[in-house]
This record gives C-alpha cells, sequence and structure tokens, in this order.
C-alpha cells in the first residue's frame, strides 16, 4: 500500500497522559480540526492515554496509530525514541516501561526538593496533581516555577533552572538504547529516532547517535520535526535517513495550543520518494 506522509499526518504529540496539556480526546478533536488525518500518540514513557485517545480518533473519522516516546540514556546522554504501531499488552514493553516509570518516580523526588530550595512550596505533592496521574516531567516543575513567580515562562524556566547543567535538572538513567529498540520490535512496533537535530550535539556526535541507534537494530528517523522545520534541516536528515538506511517520520512534538510554533499544519512534508513509516504501519 502507497500512503503518503504529507503534514496532514503526525506522530508524535503529548497529551495529559504526560507532559501535554490536553486530554487524549481533547487532543485528538484538536487536530482533527487542524486537518490531521493521521494521528499517533507518543505520551513519554506512558501507553495509559492510548485507549482513550483511539476511542476519540475513531469517533472523529481519523486514523490512530499507538505510540510511546521513551527515555534512553545513550553515553551519558539522553536520547528520545518513538515506538510506533505498538501492541500495548505486549509483556516486554510494559515490563520496560514499568522501569522507566520508576526510575522518572525516584529522579521527581529528589527534582522536587531542589525546586523547593528555590523557593517553590510542596513542589513534590504539587507537581504530582500537577501531572494528574500522568507521568512526572521537567515540563512540571516548569510550570510550577512560572505559577510561583519564580520563573518569567517555561522558556526562562528551562533556561534558567531545568536545562542541562542548570541547578533543578537531574540526569535520569533512562533505559538502555538497544534494550528499548528491541522492545519496541518485539512488541510489532516500529523505532523512531525522535527530533534528531534537538540533541545539540556536534555533527561528529550526531553521525555517531546515528550510527548507534542503526546498530542497535533502529529503524526509522523523524525527518521532519517540529523543532527542525527549515528546508536545510529537512534535506540534511533526508541525507541522513537515506544514508543509514532508515524510513522517515514526521511528528510535531506537540504539547499546548500555546506553542505556536508546532501548531498542527506547519510541518514540512517529507520529501516525495523517501521510504517511510506509513509504507509499514498496517
Ligand atoms: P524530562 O523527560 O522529564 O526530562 O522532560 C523533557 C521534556 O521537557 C521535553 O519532552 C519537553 O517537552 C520539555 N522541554 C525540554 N526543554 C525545553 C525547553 N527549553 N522549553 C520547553 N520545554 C522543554
Ligand atoms: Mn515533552
Ligand atoms: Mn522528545
Ligand atoms: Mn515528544
Amino acid at each position: 500500500m502507497t500512503e503518503t506522509l504529507d503534514a496532514q499526518t503526525d506522530l508524535h504529540c503529548h497529551s495529559t497522559a504526560s507532559d501535554g496539556r490536553l486530554s487524549p480526546t481533547q487532543l485528538v478533536e484538536h487536530a482533527c480540526a487542524a486537518g490531521i488525518h493521521t494521528l499517533a500518540l507518543t505520551d513519554h514513557d506512558t501507553l495509559s492515554g492510548l485507549d482513550e485517545a483511539r476511542d476519540a480518533a475513531c469517533s472523529a473519522g481519523i486514523r490512530f496509530i499507538n505510540g510511546v516516546e521513551l527515555s534512553v540514556s545513550w553515553e551519558g546522554k539522553t536520547l528520545h525514541i518513538v515506538g510506533l504501531g505498538i501492541d500495548t499488552q505486549s509483556a516486554p514493553l510494559v515490563a520496560l516501561i514499568n522501569r522507566v516509570q520508576n526510575t522518572r518516580h525516584e529522579r521527581a523526588k529528589t527534582m522536587a526538593a531542589r525546586i523547593e530550595k528555590l523557593g517553590v512550596v510542596n513542589a513534590a505533592e504539587r507537581v504530582v496533581a500537577l501531572a494528574g496521574g500522568g507521568q512526572v516531567t521537567r515540563t512540571h516543575f516548569a510550570r510550577l516555577l512560572v505559577e510561583d513567580g519564580v520563573a518569567e515562562d517555561l522558556n526562562k524556566a528551562f533556561k534558567k533552572y531545568l536545562g542541562a547543567g542548570k541547578p533543578a535538572q537531574v540526569r535520569g538513567e533512562w533505559l538502555p538504547l538497544d534494550e528499548t529498540v528491541m522492545a519496541i520490535h518485539r512488541a510489532g512496533g516500529l523505532s523512531v529516532l525522535a527530533h534528531p537535530l534537538r540533541y545539540k550535539f556536534s555533527g561528529a556526535w550526531r553521525e555517531r547517535m546515528l550510527k548507534a541507534f542503526k546498530s542497535a537494530g533502529g529503524r526509522a528517523l523523524e525527518v521532519s520535526a517540529g523543532a527542525s522545520q527549515q528546508p536545510d534541516d529537512i534535506h540534511c536528515m533526508a541525507t541522513a535517513a537515506r544514508k543509514y538506511g532508515l524510513l522517515a517520520s514526521i511528528g510535531s512534538d506537540f504539547h499546548e495550543p500555546d506553542q505556536r510554533w508546532l501548531r498542527y499544519g506547519r510541518l514540512s512534508p517529507i520529501p516525495s520518494g523517501l521510504p517511510h513509516v506509513l509504507q509499514e504501519l498496517n
């Protein structure tokens, strides 16, 4: 089956199951209103929003693909690996996700203590309430810092406090790359290296990452990602996809309607002729 991977396809976005602002149902409705016809929900380290999103997509009449964005540690750096088309009942995948959720939980406790030192009261309890049962991420801590006036906005919260090397950041010991890719495949899914240009790597490190992902059995690359929409970026990632024999994927990394630069319909389409993930996801 030849399907096009156009800019009305979005295979990377978040709901309240992790650090998105919209519930899975609201997200699907938002995507649908923006003309998206094929959507994957890829919350951080959880499958808990998928059933609701699938029901909403069914009502809205758009195609839905199960997804997840897994946190991986590789060479001391954090990478995000998206799994698409996964079986949510897969025991090895569920076990892997339980492990990473424990890591997230412990890290949140350490981060809460640091955030309290910055002047936020009851950070530990409040961040859990703010996450509303979903996975606790740095985004939630950033929202607390803004709520309490410690930071002006989310961007500044990351820049001053939560970004790499800043006082409230705690580096998670996430999942191993090989195991993550394998678990996605055992769950019948496709592994996708998310937002390859967002890791702030040098060219040499980017090549190392692509090589490591490919040797781990990785299958696809986000050639069109929310934060890499310059024509040069698309071209550069399309070249990388061809060089490493990876399928192309497309995803906005949408978190909330206020993130204007990530608004639906703003993604650049994948260059035609590039083999892509929808050709494999049935
Ligand atoms: P975590 O996985 O808990 O480390 O949180 C990572 C999440 O923080 C990412 O998925 C983004 O949604 C968010 N994030 C990271 N850096 C920034 C930034 N500079 N501005 C806004 N959100 C960010
Ligand atoms: Mn996020
Ligand atoms: Mn990510
Ligand atoms: Mn994401």
